[in-house]
């Protein structure tokens, strides 16, 4: 067994755990392996191990890996997807759009109107969740919980994009508790947007947020995705990619 195929299966044990304690099918977390930093190679092996979404920061580097992992041809590789969860500056939509499944980081609507504009034509359209900023800092990246739903009002009217919920990246709370209580805030603001009853949410089921060091806490509140990086693939090194 390989060592990123061994930090799956724990990984995959944590989440079944915490779903476990808040009486949730394990169904109802989705892991999305976050493989920024390391190469084509390193998500090989995480797909022959089964993983089947990656998520990426650095749109440049995710584009280069993108075309190398599609060139590597391997099997199940067709049903890989692509989640931008790092920053999008404007200059960079078009990229995200034509390579991307889904953008987790919409938290401007000229950003989401940029992206709907570039979609090509004949893809999918572009999975996108809005990221609220539930911790506070002015200049964190995100939308105020207040903010969330006059984006999404925006967004739905989007032809090429799928709004498909929230996501968040907290700061490193100091334990499981206050975890809770900053996912919980996510969780609120997902709620009160489905509760809305605003057109074009069928397909809002998503609620982004929980990472190594936290995705338990997040499950017990509600998360519907867990974005894992360093616990399944080891200690990132910034610079050049590991292969
Ligand atoms: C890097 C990153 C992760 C993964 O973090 P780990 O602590 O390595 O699991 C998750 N989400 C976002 C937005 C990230 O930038």
């Amino acid at each position: 067994m390989t060592t990123i195929e061994n930090n799956l299966g724990q990984i995959h044990a944590r989440i079944a755990a915490a779903c476990a304690s808040a009486s949730r099918p394990v169904t109802s977390v989705q892991l999305l392996a976050v493989s920024k930093t390391f190469g084509a190679d390193t998500v090989r092996e995480a797909v022959l191990a089964g993983q089947r979404s990656f998520g990426e920061n650095y749109i440049q580097e995710a584009v280069e890996k993108i075309a190398a992992v599609r060139a590597m041809q391997l099997a199940g590789g067709e049903a890989l997807q692509w989640h931008c969860i790092g920053p999008i500056q404007s200059n960079k939509t078009r990229l995200v759009a034509e390579n991307f499944d889904w953008a987790q980081t919409v938290d401007r609507l000229k950003i989401a109107e940029r992206l709907s504009a570039q979609r090509p034509l004949g893809m999918a359209r572009l999975n996108v969740c809005i990221q609220v900023n539930v911790d506070g800092g002015a200049t964190k990246s995100g939308v105020m919980a207040e903010q969330a739903l006059e984006l999404a009002q925006a967004m739905v009217k989007l032809p090429n994009l799928q709004l498909r919920g929230i996501m968040s990246i907290p700061d490193d709370a100091p334990d499981f508790e206050a975890q809770c209580a900053v996912h919980k805030k996510a969780k609120a603001v997902f709620e009160s947007i489905k509760a809305s009853g605003l057109a074009g949410l069928e397909h809002f089921d998503t609620l982004s947020m929980g990472m190594t060091g936290d995705l338990d806490a997040a499950v017990a509140a509600g998360s519907t995705m867990v974005r894992v990086g360093s616990g399944i693939f080891g200690r990132r090194t910034y610079g050049t990619p590991t292969p």
